[in-house]
């Protein structure tokens, strides 16, 4: 099955019993017991999925709207950034896109050569399986914000250096500290380790359970680029997935559309 018909046909699954569940009178369903008793895989989910999360409360800036306009104001920040060595060889600076309320989030390593030349992040290959991924999570791109730790390209699409992440990260922190999501996604271990300050731990040892940033609910994932890569690795993709589903109904944030819509 090609990865577009995977989430496809996962998506399906779940709008399927939906309906069928629908047909027998019941109108909504926990997240929780969808993605036990239905549309998730064998696994079973985590202990740490279940446990009690505390509010978002100590993410630092002003608890004013979010409107855009504190983004607008990093963005203007900015610049036209010459803070590092990857600002001769870029074409754009992606800074990131989508809702400024967003309550999920969504972040990757760095852009790379779609995202440069147009200046937004994922998409590319990776960022049309990322968008099927929100999708079959009941979002859309516009109802989410996606960054990445970086904000230019390296060359080549080579690994972040750690003098790139030091000046381009302070962008990052303040950005989600604008946003407050409920939930980040960590997409691929660059920004799980960078975020979770663990850059040691490798990415098959951080996913599948929940961290915590500034007081915000983390679940590190394996990259879409990696899932282009290596297929087998979606299911656990669509475990971690379901968690952040899970999550998010936990904390009180309805997924605004039909899974897979
Ligand atoms: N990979 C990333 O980590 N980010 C992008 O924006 C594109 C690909």
């Amino acid at each position: 099955m090609s990865d577009a018909d995977e989430w496809n046909w996962i998506a399906a699954q779940a709008r399927e019993h939906l309906q069928r569940l629908a047909t027998h009178g019941v109108a909504r369903l926990p997240i929780a017991d969808l993605v036990v008793a239905d549309v998730a895989p064998a696994t079973a989910a985590p202990a740490a999925a279940t446990a009690a999360a505390p509010a978002a409360t100590s993410v630092s800036g002003s608890p004013g709207v979010r409107d855009g306009r504190e983004l607008q104001v990093i963005r203007d920040d900015l610049g036209n950034c010459t803070r590092c060595k990857l600002h001769p060889t870029r074409k754009n600076i992606v800074f990131g896109v989508g809702n400024p309320a967003a309550d999920l989030v969504f972040v990757g390593e760095a852009p790379g050569a779609n995202e440069d030349a147009q200046g937004e992040p994922f998409v590319g290959d990776a960022g049309q399986l990322l968008t099927r991924m929100i999708a079959a999570m009941g979002w859309a791109r516009e109802d989410v914000y996606i960054a990445n730790i970086l904000k230019c390209r390296p060359p080549g699409n080579r690994n972040p250096e750690p003098d790139e992440i030091e000046q381009c990260e302070p962008f990052l922190i303040r950005q989600l500290a604008a946003l407050k999501p409920r939930v980040i996604v960590a997409l691929g271990k660059f920004a799980a380790q960078c975020l979770l300050r663990k850059p040691d731990t490798p990415i098959s040892a951080l996913r599948g359970r929940f961290h915590e940033y500034q007081g915000i609910r983390v679940m590190p994932t394996y990259h879409p680029a990696y899932l282009l890569r290596t297929p087998s690795a979606k299911r656990m993709v669509w475990d971690d997935l379901q968690l952040v589903m899970a999550e998010l109904e936990r904390l009180g944030v309805k997924a605004p559309r039909q899974p897979g819509a």
